[in-house]
């Protein structure tokens, strides 16, 4: 599938939208709603608002102020708030996605066994460029890097990054296993690469699956274990060996780094899974989408 129909049919919209808000008093104006918001949520009038900005001439502030409205800002009952479009706007500013250009790093430290078989190098991580990034201090394993946005990074000490950011990381996992784009919320579709027109298996030891957005036409890779992330069938035996799994960083997931995996058929697609949970070994069956069809 291609995004490039939906990127040039946006891509005018998109620059009207960016145009939109190119404004300091623009970006006062959102502000101020957002302090509504949070103090009271009932809106403000245009009074109110004028004033909570500071711009005198009623003309100017009317003329910026309609700029904004309907896409950022809503109009009920001569009552200014902002949409969830304009929320979301300043959210992304608080986590520090559009300012923090040259953001916070932490220095690559070691957190764990390589979990190459036969590598007994250390796994390494290190935060820069608004990702974390693991990789191997001995062999030349695939690095991962995963998008954990400057706000995670801030409101921890250093040490604790790298166990914070890879649960982070595995809520991305799973929000696009539950069909969400991670960047636009779009709809997303998992294919087993190698039944992928578009794309070649390129993962050692691992079924690749490509997880793909209709929408936007973002992509990433995972081994098909990958899918198993937050569903029920491994959360249940997870919980029952007495794991909480969401509060283990990635790299002490045996489940998931143990776990050894297969097509088992092509016609209809079958990929067997199996994964060692509390003491037994667990084999789960997934269709062409990666829906678990089957386990024992
Ligand atoms: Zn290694
Ligand atoms: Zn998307």
């Amino acid at each position: 599938m291609t995004s490039d129909g939906f990127l040039t049919d946006s891509g005018v919209e998109l620059e009207r939208a960016f145009g939109l808000v190119a404004s300091d008093t623009r970006i006062e104006i959102l502000r101020a709603l957002w302090d509504v918001r949070v103090s009271d949520g009932e809106g403000a009038s245009f009074s109110e608002l004028r004033e909570r900005v500071g711009v005198s001439d009623g003309g100017r502030f009317n003329y910026h102020l309609g700029k904004l409205v309907p896409e950022f800002v809503r109009k009920r009952e001569e009552r200014y708030s902002l949409t969830h479009t304009g929320a979301k706007l300043i959210g992304d500013a608080v986590s520090g996605a559009y300012t923090e250009t040259d953001g916070p790093s932490v220095r690559q430290a070691a957190v764990g066994d390589c979990h190459i078989s036969d590598c007994d190098g250390s796994t390494t991580v290190e935060y820069r460029d608004g990702e974390l990034r693991f990789g191997c201090d001995t062999c030349d394993r695939r690095p991962d890097a995963v998008p954990v946005p400057p706000i995670v990074v801030e409101s921890n000490d250093a040490d604790d990054v790298p166990v914070v950011g890879s649960r982070f990381s595995m809520l991305t996992v799973e929000r696009t296993n539950r069909g969400f784009c991670h960047l636009c919320d779009g709809p997303i579709e998992q294919t087993v690469a190698r039944f992928h027109p578009d794309f070649e298996p390129d993962l050692d030891g691992s079924v690749d699956v490509i997880h793909e957005c209709r929408a936007c036409g973002e992509w990433r890779r995972s081994g098909a274990r990958g899918t198993l992330i937050g569903h029920p069938a491994t959360v249940s035996l997870l919980y029952d060996a007495g794991i909480d799994y969401r509060a283990v960083p990635h790299w002490e997931q045996t489940w998931l780094n143990e776990a050894t995996e297969r097509v088992v058929d092509e016609d209809p697609v079958r990929v067997a899974v199996t994964a060692p949970i509390g003491g037994t070994e667990h084999r789960f069956t997934l269709d062409g989408s990666l829906d678990v069809v089957d386990w024992e």
